[in-house]
Parts: structure tokens; sequence; C-alpha cells
């Protein structure tokens, strides 16, 4: 498609390149030497004033969020956007023309599984000036978005699942809005020589001005929406989760994919293997066995890995998808009962207790558990590592213990348990 770029007015044209598995969005200044080529990604992100601009060394592209909303939104993972310029066709301001642009070329399945960012905990990202994202877990792809102008003129909200056929119908003509004492500057210093009435609303006091009329009666509630897509794609995965916006704008949109980054490659750096010791440290599961009388499918804990001192503990329990409990704990949505991690910190308390009174012939009997926190799900997969310390005993008859259960690095869940001991 070619078109007139924002800033400089000046004609350009954009091009869609398919690309391999893995490839992800770059960006292609066909019209510099060499050819530079800027990946689409949060680290190349340089300013958020307005739009959103990447880019490479001293190579800049501006305005990228609208062609990467519609890529993004239209499924499309991996793709070259090939300019003659530093700037896409602004187009009547929305992104309509990019899908409509990807629906004629079509797209491709490839052979290779597309990655998800899947929200395991709420995040979230709050700015100066008012803006609030915030990430919350879900099943599918859905941004609740408020927005707001200034002195809360034009307030809308508007919730919805973002799938490629929603995108197309309900936000991708959605067209970029500006307030007339915002661009008055940007007009005065000859900074959006491209901008017209063609491409962009112009909100002035109560009016609404543009070459057509409203497309929808909360256009920019859908634009901000847009936006927040566009932005997003730079956290580089696709997100399965569900987004809460309070007046957002393009640089608490950034933040939000900075922090996704993050916390991707924090995630990756976790599924890492970790050493478990065996041997004399601890206490191998044939040990554990002969110390508390749990058996399948109650016994939770696979083995202990360590004891600090007389005081402290700590076990391990790997959670698999056998787990009995996920048949039922919930179909097609297996996170493990908070009870079952209360009862793994029971019995590696118990263990501990055992190894202090040297004793095997009593059995340790749950008085009572206060302060229980469940912090963060645990799924199939995880590696929970459960840590208990002897705060308070009387004699060999109570004991009172501090447990947590980690995964990944992070509390899942946490009690104060009370112990009585009685003989076999
Ligand atoms: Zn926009």
């Amino acid at each position: 498609m070619s078109g007139t770029s924002l800033h400089t007015g000046e004609k350009v044209s954009l091009k869609l390149h398919p690309a391999t598995v893995d490839h992800g969005i770059k960006f292609k200044r066909k019209d510099l030497p060499d050819e530079p080529i800027i990946d689409a990604k949060i680290d190349n992100l340089k300013m958020v004033e307005r739009a959103t601009t990447i880019g490479e060394g001293s190579v800049r592209v501006h305005t990228v969020e609208h062609v990467l909303a519609a890529l993004s939104a239209m499924d499309v993972d991996n793709a070259i956007v090939e300019m003659d310029a530093n700037e896409p066709p602004i187009g009547d301001g929305s992104a309509q023309p990019y899908v409509d642009l990807i629906k004629k070329a079509g797209v491709t399945a490839q052979e290779e599984p597309r990655q998800f960012f899947d929200v395991r905990e709420s995040m979230h990202v709050e700015s100066k000036t008012g803006a609030l994202l915030v990430l919350l877990p879900c099943e599918t792809f859905r941004i609740s978005c408020t927005q707001a102008g200034p002195n809360n003129r034009f307030a809308q909200f508007l919730s919805m699942e973002i799938t490629p056929a929603t995108f197309e119908r309900e936000i991708a003509p959605a067209r970029t809005f500006v307030y007339y004492e915002d661009v008055q500057p940007l007009m005065e210093k000859n900074l959006i020589k491209g901008g017209s009435l063609e491409n962009a609303i112009v909100v002035r006091g109560e009016a609404v001005l543009s070459k057509e009329p409203l497309r929808f009666a909360d256009e920019f509630v859908r634009h901000k929406i847009l936006d927040i897509i566009g932005d997003l794609a730079l956290a580089g995965r696709r997100i399965r989760g569900h987004i809460v916006a309070v007046k957002p704008g393009h640089a608490a949109n950034a933040e939000l994919a900075r922090a996704l980054a993050r916390e991707q490659t924090r995630r990756s750096a976790m599924s890492g293997s970790r050493a478990i010791p065996i041997g004399d440290a601890g206490l191998d599961t044939g040990e554990v066995m002969k110390i508390l009388p749990h058996r399948y499918p109650f016994l939770m804990v696979d083995r202990v890995i360590g004891f600090e001192g007389e005081n402290k503990i700590t076990a391990v329990k790997c959670i698999t998808i056998n787990e009995p409990f996920f048949q039922g704990h919930f179909p097609g949505h297996p996170v493990m009962p908070g009870v079952m991690q209360v009862e793994a910190m029971a019995q590696v308390a118990s263990l501990l207790l055992f190894k202090l009174t040297k004793t095997t012939n009593r059995i340790g009997y749950f008085m009572s558990a206060d302060g229980v926190k469940f912090r963060k799900p645990v799924f199939p997969g995880d590696t929970m590592f459960i840590h208990a310390e002897l705060t308070r005993s009387r004699g060999e008859r109570m004991a009172k213990t501090k447990c947590y259960c980690v995964v990944n690095d992070a509390v899942v869940s946490e009690g104060e348990l009370m112990f009585t001991f009685l003989d076999k």
C-alpha cells in the first residue's frame, strides 16, 4: 500500500512479506543503504510520545503501532514490513488498511506451534499521568479499557475478547483521535505535516472534527484498544490474559510490554534444571516413607533435600499431571488444591519433628493451621519446594512450625501449623 506518512507528510509505500517460523515481525528500511532491519521488539523501543518509535543504531521507524496491531490481531506471527521511509503510511488513521492488505495476501499456518504468554498471576503498571494497566489470568486474550480525555471529556468503556473476527469488525476501523490543544503546538512546529482530518479525528472542546462522521459512538476507546494491541505486540509473544486498562497511553503500554518481556526471560531461566541433592544431605522417597505413614495418593513429599541446623527442613514435591486431584480440580484447568499444599507442609513439618525427636513410634496430628495464605496457583509441571521451620515446641508433645511452599522462587502458599504427638 502507498500513502502519506504522518510526521513528514511525504509519500511512502509499504509491502508485507512472508517470513519463516520464529522470525517475528521485522521492519525493513528499503530507502537506506544496506536496507537495515529493525526487530519489532520492546528492547528496540526508542520513543513513546504520541506514537511508538522503535530503532536500532541510528535507524528509526516511527508510528509502528497500527500495523503491528493489525498483524498481531490478524494472527500473523512472522512477517517483514518493508517500507521506503521511516514511517508506515498513516492511511485513514486506523488499522483498517493493514487488515485489508493482510486479508488480500492471505495467512498461512506454519509448522511450529505458536508460543503464548500465559498470565499466571496478576501484573500491573501505573504511570504518573494516571494510566493503569492490569494483566489478569484469562484463557483468551481480552481487553477491558476505560478512556477519558482532559476533564474526563469523552469517557468511554469497552470490554471484549480480541480475535481476528472481533478485531476486524470492532477495533480495526477505529481512527486516531487527537485533542486540538495537543496538536496545535505540533502544527505550529510543523511536526505533523501529514496530519489532516482525513487521517485523524480532532476533538476541540465538545466538538468532534473529522472528514467523515464517527464510525462508532465509542470510537475513541476502540482506538485505545487498537494501540494497546499494537504496543503489546512488542512483547514478542501472544498474550493469553485479560488486560484491564484505565486511561492507557503508549508509555504505559510499552511499560507493560517490557514487564511481559522481563517475565518471559525470568520464566525461561526458571525452567532450567535445578540440582536436587541426593544421599546423606537429605532423605530419599524410601526414607521418607519409613517415617511418614502416608501413601499414594496422599504422600505429598518426594524427597527431603536438606536440613538446616535442627530447626529447618526443605523438601521437594514434583507436581505432575498424573496427580489424582487434577482429574477433578479442574477438568480442562488443572490447578493444585490449596489444601493439598497445606497437607504437603504438614508432612514436611512432621519429618522435621520426627528427626528432632529421633523417634518413629509416634505420629504427629495436625492441631491447627493459622495465617494460611494461597498466593499463587500451582500447575502441573511445577516443582514445589516446601520449607518448614520449628518456631515453638513444648517437650515432645506439641510443636509449632512456619511453613512455605515455593515454586519458581515465589511463595505460592504459607501457613503456621501446630502439631501434637501421640503414640502410634
Ligand atoms: Zn493509534
